[in-house]
């Protein structure tokens, strides 16, 4: 079976002292039997991923960061670059969150070449696809969704695809309250794992992690981690909520 993960992305919150609480919060109070068997990782805002390294380093939590940039160094003022993310202590790298594609106009191509350049520099990346409310009221939201992996992975080669984690969020489920049901995402899951047998190969496909994104919470974790093809969540609101990011984690690391 797959390993389980679960990601929180904090987005624009918690000030340098506020976060380092947060971190605080969650490494203290999980239980060491939940990251034995799961992956629990949080995305900080970049300027708490130093000192929040120190604070998780016994705790069997991981770090990443929310976003990347497509090069090494250079005249790219106020972006922040692969190498410099691992040197924090990062392991992961969420790219291609529909808010960057939605509010910093973020294209595949862009996501392509920042999924490239973070595994070339030793990270582990969590590319989010997903479609937005009008796709999925059309009828469109497979061929959305296909053409975001298709085009997210171009020239990925499969070697490295086992740093690679596909979070399919459907847009209109984030940050609103609504979800997808389970059946939904038991089924964008299962043609994103035919997506990825057809670029690759079955192996690849058999060994890709998919997490489902979208309001994700306590309440409802059990019912959408135990959903066919869901292997983790990417939460965002709850993932500010130190016992309910610690029960979600709980969660995923009972089901079998
Ligand atoms: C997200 O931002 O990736 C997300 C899923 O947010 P929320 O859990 O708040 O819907």
């Amino acid at each position: 079976m797959r390993r389980k993960l679960i990601a929180g992305n904090w987005k624009m919150n918690k000030s340098y002292n506020e976060s380092q609480i947060l971190a605080e919060e969650i490494s203290k109070n999980i239980e060491p039997t939940i990251t034995e068997n799961t992956d629990v990782l949080i995305c900080p805002p970049f300027i708490s991923l130093g000192v929040i390294s120190e604070i998780i380093k016994d705790s069997g939590i991981k770090l990443g960061a929310q976003n990347v940039y497509s090069e090494n160094d250079g005249a790219y003022t106020g972006e922040i670059s692969a190498e410099m993310l691992k040197s924090v202590g990062c392991e992961y790298v969420i790219i291609g969150h529909s808010e960057r594609r939605k509010f910093f106009y973020e294209t595949d191509e862009d996501v392509n070449a920042k999924v490239k350049k973070a595994l070339d520099n030793g990270l582990k990346v969590i590319v989010c696809v997903g479609e937005t409310l009008e796709e999925r009221e059309k009828g469109d939201f497979e061929k959305a969704v296909t053409a975001q992996v298709t085009g997210s992975l171009e020239k990925i080669s499969k070697e490295s695809m086992r740093d690679v984690v596909i979070a399919y969020e459907p847009v209109w489920a984030i940050g609103t309250g609504l979800n997808a049901t389970p059946e939904q995402a038991s089924e964008i899951h299962g043609m994103i794992g035919n997506t990825v047998s057809k670029l690759y190969d079955s192996d690849t496909a058999e060994n890709l992690r998919i997490l489902y994104g979208g309001s994700v919470n306590a309440k409802n974790a059990k019912e959408m981690l135990s959903a066919c093809g869901v292997d983790g969540a990417l939460i965002g609101g709850a993932s500010l909520k130190p016992d309910d990011f610690i029960s979600i984690a709980n969660e995923a690391s009972k089901i079998k």
